[in-house]
C-alpha cells in the first residue's frame, strides 16, 4: 500500500498553492483587479468564520479533471484518484487544522462534516463522505453527517440558508465542512449557514481544489507566478502574502 506522502506526491507538480496578498480575494483566494473581495463573495453573506483552499484547480487540467472524474467515474479509477484526492486532504489537514482553527477563533474543530452535494440521490452515496468518514485520520473520528439537501429549488451557484437542513440541534459546537471544489463558495457558504441556525460555534471550510479559469482577465499570468512544485508546510492561512506578478498596464 503506498503512502500518504507518496499517493500526495502524485500531485505536487500540478498543485497551485493559494496565498494571500495584493489582488487576491480575501475570502475565497480568487485573483482579483485590486479588489480586496471579488464578485462571488461580495455578493453572498460571509457565513464562513475561515476558508482554506488546497490547491487552485484550474478548468481541464489535470486537478479539475481528478476532482470531477473521482465521483463520475467507478471502479479502479475512481478508486485510486480517490486514494489520491483522500491522501492529499490527509496530508494538509495534519499540517493545518491548527492555521484553519486559529483563523476560525477555536483550538480544534469539534466535528466535521462534508457539503452536500446539490443532488439530492447522488448525495446519498457521495464518494467524499467515504474520503473524510472513513479513510482520512485526521477526519474520521470526528465526522458526522451534519447537513441534508432539503426539497427547496435553490438556483445553481446560489447562496440560500433553506438548501440544507441540520440533522440535528446543535450546541456551540465547532465545525470543519469539507468539500471538493470551491467555485462561488454558494454552496459551502449555504452549508454553513444551515449549521448556524442549527446552534453551531465557528464554521471554517477547506476544500481540495479552488476552481479558476485561466483564460479569465490575468488569471494565466497570475497561476505562472505560483511557485512549484508545492509545498506542504504552507498554506494559504499560514504563509507569508506573495506579491504575484501584477495586471499589465
Ligand atoms: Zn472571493
Ligand atoms: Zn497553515
Amino acid at each position: 500500500m503506498p503512502s500518504v506522502r507518496e499517493l500526495s506526491a502524485l500531485y505536487e507538480n500540478v498543485m497551485l498553492a493559494p496565498r494571500s496578498g495584493p489582488d487576491v480575494c480575501g475570502t475565497c483566494f480568487n485573483f482579483t483587479a485590486g479588489y480586496a473581495r471579488c464578485y462571488a463573495c461580495t455578493h453572498s453573506p460571509p457565513v464562513l468564520d475561515a476558508f482554506a483552499p488546497i490547491s487552485y484547480s484550474v478548468a481541464h487540467e489535470q486537478l479539475h479533471h481528478a476532482l470531477a472524474s473521482y465521483k463520475r467515474l467507478n471502479g479502479d479509477v475512481a478508486r485510486r484518484l480517490g486514494a489520491i484526492l483522500a491522501a492529499i486532504l490527509w496530508r494538509f489537514i495534519a499540517h493545518h487544522e491548527r492555521c484553519i482553527a486559529q483563523a476560525a477563533g477555536v483550538a480544534r474543530f469539534d466535528l466535521v462534516t462534508i457539503v452536500p452535494s446539490s443532488d439530492r440521490n447522488r448525495d446519498e452515496h457521495h464518494p467524499l463522505r467515504r474520503i473524510v468518514a472513513e479513510l482520512v485520520a485526521p477526519t474520521r473520528d470526528r465526522h458526522e453527517r451534519l447537513l441534508l439537501r432539503t426539497d427547496i429549488e435553490v438556483p445553481a451557484r446560489s447562496f440560500s440558508e433553506a438548501k440544507f437542513r441540520a440533522t440535528k440541534p446543535l450546541h456551540g459546537q465547532a465545525v470543519l465542512l469539507i468539500d471538493d471544489t470551491w467555485t462561488t463558495g454558494a454552496s459551502a457558504q449555504s452549508a454553513a449557514a444551515a449549521l448556524k441556525v442549527a446552534g453551531a460555534g465557528s464554521i471554517a471550510a477547506v476544500v481540495i481544489g479552488r476552481h479558476l479559469n485561466r483564460e479569465w482577465h490575468q488569471n494565466d499570468r497570475r497561476l505562472r507566478g505560483i511557485a512549484q512544485p508545492f509545498e506542504w508546510a504552507d498554506c494559504a492561512l499560514c504563509a507569508e502574502p506573495v506579491a504575484l506578478p501584477r495586471r499589465q498596464s
